[in-house]
């Protein structure tokens, strides 16, 4: 009887075991993705450097890397 309830126990502990593995993967999968996105190069269109969108200067749907580009351009 006791050797029942221990077989048992085990199975819901592996279940438990493999729901809380899988879903930590979905998460880090789910920031990876948001991070290649934040990652993504865009060229300067003054001088072709590539750089970050989150460091590049976004004016009238033309990247630039820095703003002594972006005066120039205007
Ligand atoms: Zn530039």
């Amino acid at each position: 009887m006791i050797l029942k309830i221990v077989i048992v126990g085990a199975v819901i502990a592996a279940i438990y075991f493999l729901f809380f593995k899988t879903k930590p993967e979905i998460k880090v999968t789910k920031k990876e993705s948001k991070k290649s996105d934040a990652d993504e190069m865009v060229e300067c269109t003054t001088c072709g450097v590539y750089a970050e969108v989150q460091e590049s200067i976004l004016s009238n749907g033309k990247y630039y890397c820095c703003r002594e580009c972006l005066m120039k351009e205007k």
